[in-house]
């Protein structure tokens, strides 16, 4: 098998502000903003675990919970 280039990235999924890809390295490519982390395997399912934990238990101040209502950030 060839050495990762680090230049192929698969799409594996896209939101609004943000987006996912799979580099030839097996990194996961996290993009918010103009922000990227690259993650490995351990990372990317520690963060996916985390977030999905926070993402069940978080209420807005409004009374919103993710997923309603604007998605706009602050
Ligand atoms: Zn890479």
């Amino acid at each position: 098998m060839a050495s990762p280039k680090h230049t192929q990235h698969r799409l594996l999924a896209r939101g609004d502000a943000s987006r996912v890809e799979l580099c030839d390295c097996s990194s996961v490519h996290l993009t918010v903003g103009a922000v990227t982390l690259r993650l490995g395997p351990r990372l990317f399912e520690d963060l996916h675990t985390t977030i999905s934990e926070a993402r069940s238990k978080v209420v807005f101040a409004n009374g919103q919970r993710p997923g309603e209502g604007e998605t706009a950030l602050c």
